[in-house]
């Protein structure tokens, strides 16, 4: 692997002060300024001269140009229109790179990508994800229509851990069973603070997420799956009969909740936690 180096701290200090450029915090602007973490995301993302990345958030370039060189396209989205001229500087000399100035959140993806890479076959998202808003841009790609085989994300460690954790275990949450439903998730790498300029105050991971084929369970109905599993998390000391006794409350009385657990076979007085996502549909399914 070849490694040129935005990413070390004194050339990324370097084009700052050529440009002038600050940080803004609530950007969620941490620049890698380290070649080894870089060379690590490639290595997990597994990218090669037959990829088409996403990247959110390219910031002066440090991960968009390693992407370049290992891959065949990168489509990048960056929200900060103040790194334009920076960006034309240190990746100008790729021609395998669009840069898109929007909102990730508010731009037509599937849009964006039609018309510079059609015919796509498969997606990478590879990403130091800016972690305002690590959440809301992962489920709006995994809802996508667009063939995106794997999520390659830099987020907050404890982020990554929810994300990929277990039934019995204390990160296990809604969160881990939205994601968990799409994709295969497993936290890859855990990463220091000291590789960003600036520093941010929490941990960091690499995540990694392969998408299923298909879900991984049948639900009857999604939206009623994702909100009896939010409702079975709302308070996690409780048992699961007393959280869907309050979450239900207005549209089933105790009694129906109880056969429709019994039905599924699951004891009430278990708690969220110790469900698997199995079980989850099989009690979403036995309301419908
Ligand atoms: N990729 C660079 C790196 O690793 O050094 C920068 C990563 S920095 C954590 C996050 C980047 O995402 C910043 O460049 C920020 O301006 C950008 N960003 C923040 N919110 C965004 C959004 N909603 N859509 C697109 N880009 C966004």
């Amino acid at each position: 692997m070849t490694f040129k180096a935005i990413a070390t701290p004194t050339k990324t200090k370097e084009i700052l002060n050529k440009y002038g450029f600050s940080f803004k915090k609530s950007l969620g602007q941490n620049f890698i300024i380290d070649v080894n973490t870089l060379k690590n995301i490639i290595e997990v993302a597994n990218v090669n001269e037959e990829t088409t990345v996403i990247e959110i958030g390219p910031g002066i370039g440090a991960l968009t140009e390693q992407l370049a060189i290992h891959s065949k396209k990168v489509i990048a989205f960056e929200i900060d229109q103040r790194l334009d001229p920076i960006l034309d500087d240190t990746l100008g000399n790729y021609d395998n790179i669009n840069i898109i100035y929007q909102d990730i959140l508010k731009s037509n993806v599937v849009e964006v990508v039609n018309k510079y890479c059609p015919n796509t076959k498969e997606i990478k998202v590879v990403a130091n994800l800016p972690y305002y808003v690590t959440t809301p841009i992962l489920m709006k790609l995994l809802m996508e229509q667009l063939p995106i085989s794997s999520f390659t994300v830099m987020i907050q460690k404890e982020v990554a851990d929810r994300m990929a954790a277990k039934p019995n275990t204390k990160s296990y949450g809604s969160l881990s069973i939205a994601v968990q439903y799409y994709t295969e998730a497993s936290v890859a790498l855990n990463v220091p603070k000291t590789v960003f300029m600036p520093q941010p105050n929490v941990d960091s991971a690499v995540l990694h997420l392969k998408q299923r084929e298909k879900p991984l369970v049948e639900v009857t109905d999604e939206t009623f799956f994702f909100d009896l599993v939010q409702g079975s998390f709302a308070q996690r000391r409780k048992t699961l009969r007393n959280n869907l006794n309050r979450h239900f409350s207005q549209v089933y009385d105790k009694e129906e909740i109880e056969l429709r657990l019994k039905h599924a076979g699951i004891d009430g007085t278990r708690r969220g936690e110790s469900l698997s996502i199995q079980e989850f549909a099989d009690l979403s399914n036995a309301f419908l």
